[in-house]
């Protein structure tokens, strides 16, 4: 199969790109929702549960907004972020503030907002102490290490820079508590774009037997599980989602087994994905500006890796759909590229599809999670506007596209923007 759906047709999309310029990422409320309930449902047998959203993938207040509608929280990893929260209404526990490597003023300000704050080293305790104040509420991050060695899809805990030891999570919790804190969390999140469901039922795993032992050995129990995010989506047209319920029914018969079973049943549940509630609803809209046709053809967009980077930067898929021809012949393989003079400015390499004109509209899927969001200004391009599709088919400018004047705002020309040649 290489078809994947869109929620507009070539005409909705002419007419959009009419008053609204290309490149542009545009989002679709209507599957946003659906997902954001079939998850919090997926769920609904755990009380407390919360999804909170990682407001980097997609930091756009409409979005927050819609989510925040749905019973989300937003998960936040830098003071922007956290400011982002603070003006869409979200407070206290609404917030779960995952960092790392983190800066006095962002505790600071977590604390001002009375985030739950998810620490991601033993020495941030003592940090966070002496620069914003011991918080009743403490929740730390696991790194499993070599726990799971040998399962090829977890990769190398033990590589990565996040989170704390197994021996260090015992010194944690007990420092925490005999600092005052009162009530405790756990996380982890050891993976990123993972499409097996049974992947985050052993993270449940690992975590629920962390969770007991913490209670043997301390004494403490642990309030919330926090199982990161990481959740996959089918970039391929022939992958399929995380099934929701196969994820949620292994982590529930878990749930029984260790929790229920050993007295620790009020454990509440949390994630805090981004690419899988966001990602398949949004879609950067580009233009076919030239044909190149040379030792190979070359199909140049008026979108470059500015306005979605995960190709350049990770060999990544992103499906291509040519607006009108979705059911014409795959006959020509092309380059897809952009304008920046870099190599790897490319959506797609030796990719099959229809034969390209310029004007064609070309729509780049699965850009609602990770997409506008990494953009930079490279070259001197400017990030694209972002625009929604609500639910009644109307479409709004939710961020505007930057300008030449923002581009340059940061500079000093030391009084020489006032020579004219
Ligand atoms: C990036 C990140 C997430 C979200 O990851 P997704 O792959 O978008 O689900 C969640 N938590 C932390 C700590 C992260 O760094």
């Amino acid at each position: 199969m290489t078809v994947k759906a869109l929620p507009f047709s070539k005409e909705d999309l002419e007419k959009i790109a009419a008053t609204h310029p290309t490149p542009f990422h545009i989002y679709d409320e209507k599957g946003i929702r659906d997902y954001a309930r079939k998850f919090l449902s997926a769920f609904s047998w755990n009380p407390g549960f919360v999804e909170y959203y990682a407001i980097k993938a997609a930091p756009n207040p409409y979005l927050m907004k819609i989510l925040k509608e749905e019973g989300f929280g937003i998960d936040c990893s830098s003071l922007a972020e956290l400011e982002l929260a603070a003006r869409v209404g979200l407070k206290g526990d609404e917030i779960m503030f995952t960092s790392n490597d983190t800066p006095a003023e962002e505790f600071l300000r977590a604390r001002e907002l009375g985030a739950i704050i998810n620490l991601d080293d033993l020495s941030h305790l003592a940090f966070l102490e002496e620069h914003a104040g011991m918080p009743d509420t403490i929740c730390f991050r696991y790194n499993p290490g070599k726990l799971k060695e040998g399962n090829v899809i977890i990769g190398h805990p033990e590589e990565a820079k996040y989170g704390l030891t197994r021996e260090q999570m015992f010194d944690a919790y007990r420092i925490a508590r005999d600092k005052g804190v009162k009530r405790f969390g756990i996380h982890t999140m050891v993976a990123s774009n993972e499409l097996d469901p049974l992947y985050f039922v052993e993270t449940a795993e690992i975590l629920f037997r962390m969770i007991l032992e913490v209670r043997d050995r301390l004494g403490i129990v642990i309030e919330f599980a926090n199982l990161g995010g990481g959740i996959g989506i089918p970039y391929r047209p022939e992958q399929k989602p995380v099934d929701l319920e196969v994820m949620s029914d292994g982590i529930r018969k878990l749930y029984r087994e260790i929790i229920e079973a050993n007295g620790l049943g009020g454990l509440r549940l949390n994630f805090e994905a981004g690419r899988a509630i966001t990602g398949p609803y949004g879609f950067l809209v580009a233009k076919v500006l030239h044909i190149k046709d040379t030792y190979k053809k070359f199909a140049g967009l008026d979108a470059c890796m500015v306005n979605l980077m995960r190709p350049a930067l990770y060999g990544a898929y992103h499906h291509i759909t040519v607006a009108g021809k979705e059911s014409v012949p795959l006959s020509e393989t092309y380059d897809v590229t952009g304008s920046l003079c870099e190599n790897n400015d490319k959506f797609a390499i030796d990719r099959a599809l229809p034969v390209l004109e310029r004007g064609d509209l070309v729509v780049i899927h699965d850009t609602g999670a990770h997409g506008h969001a990494m953009g930079f200004n490279y070259n001197g391009k400017l990030k694209s506007a972002e625009l929604l599709l609500r639910e009644n088919g109307e479409v709004v400018q939710i961020r505007r596209a930057e300008t030449i004047e923002d581009y340059f705002a940061t500079l000093d020309f030391g009084g020489l923007q006032n020579f004219r040649v």
